[in-house]
């Protein structure tokens, strides 16, 4: 999850309260990282954070969850191709060893393996998992994207 508005570290910490209560156990949390903005101009950094969550929901519903929590913690801004400054943005990087894709989701995130700030925070909680679909662990992506960057 990512935030670049208001109280960074609040915003997370909002997040990550809500998504016990409604998705699940908290398994393991990441630092929170202080990232430049990804594909747009903005002045305003962000502050990245990744979990592990333990739970029961589909990977639809778990994606209905996360959508109504952004919603709840004042997320406006819908997507729309572009990228914009964002209170806060949750994104499902894996849902255990699942390969999907459909229109309303895609897994393991489609653009992981392209962007420091998904990887660096998986890293410290998974390093170890094979991202489904490729031969790469977490870490070795990680590797292969900072020597690219
Ligand atoms: P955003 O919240 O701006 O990053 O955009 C999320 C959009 O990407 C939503 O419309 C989702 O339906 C779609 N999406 C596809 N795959 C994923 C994923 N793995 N995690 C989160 N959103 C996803």
């Amino acid at each position: 999850m990512g935030t670049n508005l208001g109280q960074k570290a609040h915003n997370l910490s909002c997040a990550i309260h809500e998504i016990g209560k409604r998705i699940g156990s908290i398994v393991s949390q990441s630092a929170f990282l202080p990232t430049p903005p990804w594909g747009f101009q903005s002045e305003n950094e962000f502050l990245n954070c990744c979990i592990a969550v333990d739970t029961e929901l589909s990977p639809l519903q778990l994606l209905h969850a996360t959508q109504d929590i952004e919603r709840q913690l004042g997320r406006t801004q819908k997507s729309d191709g572009t990228y914009h400054d964002r209170i806060i943005d949750i994104d499902i990087l894996l849902y255990a060893d699942l390969q999907l894709r459909t229109p309303a989701l895609t897994l393991p995130h489609p653009h992981m393996g392209e962007r420091l700030f998904m990887l660096q925070p998986l890293a410290e909680i998974a390093p170890n998992i094979v991202v489904p679909g490729t031969s790469k662990s977490v870490a070795e992506m990680l590797s292969a994207l900072a020597a690219r960057s």
